[in-house]
């Protein structure tokens, strides 16, 4: 078996970005209409306000109408919950992004549920989990999206095929699961209670991996000529008292085995921001009673 063909989820993700960018100029050009994406930020964790500020930039890029909203480290949950308010009544507004992780004292129950569903592009709200579960039209949770969009560009029709899906948050893993159940795989979500989750994993035609543990996925877990998701981001010391980012795959073995694999950076990471405005184009587009663009 020779080497495993890398996905790259960067490139797809520049082409995805451009293909929104083009959808938006012809919404404004022809209905007036700009997509426009609220993302709130409370507190100054630097890894979140990483993320906001790619968010931000990405979507201005895209040609889409970018409100940032950062509020102080104490800001209260009712405090947020009206600005949610204000943004779920602001026809400006498409696409609403609150930022995890929130401060102790607001309970991100409280304010995802807060948000309006036709507005909740990260797909978090319970109407939105409900609708994707029972194969209705939903906002669907940007990583597991980017994960079936390079799945399908890799694979074409997933119909049959084992899918192993590793971790079962809310954000990644169910989503994830439920995606591939409307593809036709036969899905196995695994987690920390999954016995003998080496052999569950050698099953899997399609494997994916969100997990949060460096490397755990090993060479010998993989079926040969197997499709590699990995969701993980993990950070480890590196050379030089640096430190690297690596995945929940150990990559080099991994790819010894697999038909095919995203590497960590510049695989799954990409794809969640793509998503993002993918997302909230979507969002507009549902929002004026027009088509929804189809991006692949
Ligand atoms: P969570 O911590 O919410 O979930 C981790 C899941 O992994 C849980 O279901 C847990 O099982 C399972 N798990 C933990 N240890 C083991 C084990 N030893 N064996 C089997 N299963 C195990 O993480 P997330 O889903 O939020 O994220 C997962 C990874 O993906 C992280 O590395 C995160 O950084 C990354 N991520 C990347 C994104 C991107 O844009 N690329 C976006 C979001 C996340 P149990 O439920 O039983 O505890």
């Amino acid at each position: 078996m020779g080497e495993a063909r890398i996905i790259d989820g960067k490139g797809f993700a520049a082409t995805l970005r451009g293909r929104v960018g083009e959808s938006v100029a012809a919404l404004k050009a022809g209905h007036g209409l700009t997509p426009g994406l609220a993302v709130v930020l409370v507190g100054e964790d630097p890894a979140s306000q990483v993320y906001v500020h790619s968010k931000g930039k990405q979507t201005q890029e895209a040609g889409m109408a970018s409100f940032e909203h950062r509020l102080e480290a104490t800001t209260s949950q009712e405090a947020l919950l009206r600005l949610v308010g204000e943004l779920n009544a602001d026809p400006a507004v498409h696409g609403i992004l609150v930022q995890l992780p929130l401060p102790a004292q607001i309970e991100p129950a409280a304010v995802l549920s807060a948000i309006d569903p036709a507005k909740d592009v990260d797909g978090f709200h319970v109407i939105n989990a409900g609708r994707l579960a029972t194969g209705q039209k939903a906002l669907v949770p940007c990583t597991p999206l980017g994960c079936l969009l390079l799945l399908r560009d890799t694979l074409g029709d997933l119909g049959g095929l084992e899918a192993v899906v590793v971790g079962r948050s809310n954000i990644v893993g169910k989503p994830m699961a439920q995606l591939l159940l409307g593809e036709s795989c036969t899905v196995t979500i695994a987690h920390s209670r999954t016995r003998d989750l080496p052999a569950v994993c050698r099953r899997a035609d399609i494997l994916v991996a969100a997990v949060g543990r460096p490397e755990m996925v090993r060479g010998d877990w993989i079926r040969p000529g197997a499709t590699v998701i990995d969701v993980g981001i993990n950070r480890v010391p590196g050379e030089g008292g640096k430190t690297r980012l690596v995945g929940d795959v150990a990559f080099a073995e991994a790819r010894a085995v697999a038909g095919a694999i995203t590497p960590v950076p510049g695989g799954v990471g990409p794809m969640t921001i793509a998503c993002l405005l993918a997302n909230t184009l979507t969002a507009a587009c549902r929002s004026a009673g027009l088509p929804e663009p189809k991006l692949l």
